[in-house]
């Protein structure tokens, strides 16, 4: 059984970044509630993670009854759309999660994301580049 002390986390959005953070929080044994609105998405983790729903997480009504106003920290990892992660930070926001966390595709839409609530907003592409390019320089330095 996983842990229920208030460390569960809510993911929401099955796409390639939240299937991976939804994996990786259930094998470091975080109870994980994963939402996407896609049932085939559902379906296709729902072997792999404990808990997989399939919501609107727009919804601020569609989020109380699964129960998210009791988790301390939800991520929201939809990125395509900047309307479907600005509504559902705004309903997260409106159910009183203390931590949320939201993914960013630009600028812009990380300032909006903040000022509807996010409390940190993250870039994955962009971390991920960064990351890889210090990665590649300290690398060539080992070699100089
Ligand atoms: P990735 O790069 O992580 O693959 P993406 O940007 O290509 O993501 P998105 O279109 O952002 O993909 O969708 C990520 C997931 O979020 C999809 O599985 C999609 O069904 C889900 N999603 C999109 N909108 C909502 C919503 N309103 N409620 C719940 N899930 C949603």
């Amino acid at each position: 059984a996983r842990r229920s002390d208030g460390s569960g986390v809510v993911v929401i959005g099955l796409g390639r970044f939240g299937c991976h953070l939804a994996g990786s929080l259930t094998r470091m044994d975080r109870e994980v509630l994963a939402v996407d609105r896609d049932p085939e998405q559902v379906q296709r983790f729902s072997t792999q993670l404990d808990r997989v729903v399939q919501a609107d997480a727009t919804e601020e009504g569609a989020l109380r009854q699964l129960g998210v106003a009791s988790f301390e920290r939800a991520v929201v990892a939809i990125g395509a759309s900047v309307e479907a992660s600005v509504l559902t930070v705004l309903a997260l926001t409106e159910l009183g999660l203390p931590q949320i966390w939201a993914r960013a595709t630009s600028q812009k839409h990380a300032k909006i994301l903040s000022s509807v609530g996010a409390h940190h907003v993250i870039f994955p592409e962009a971390e991920t580049g960064d990351r890889v390019a210090h990665l590649i320089v300290s690398r060539l330095l080992d070699f100089i």
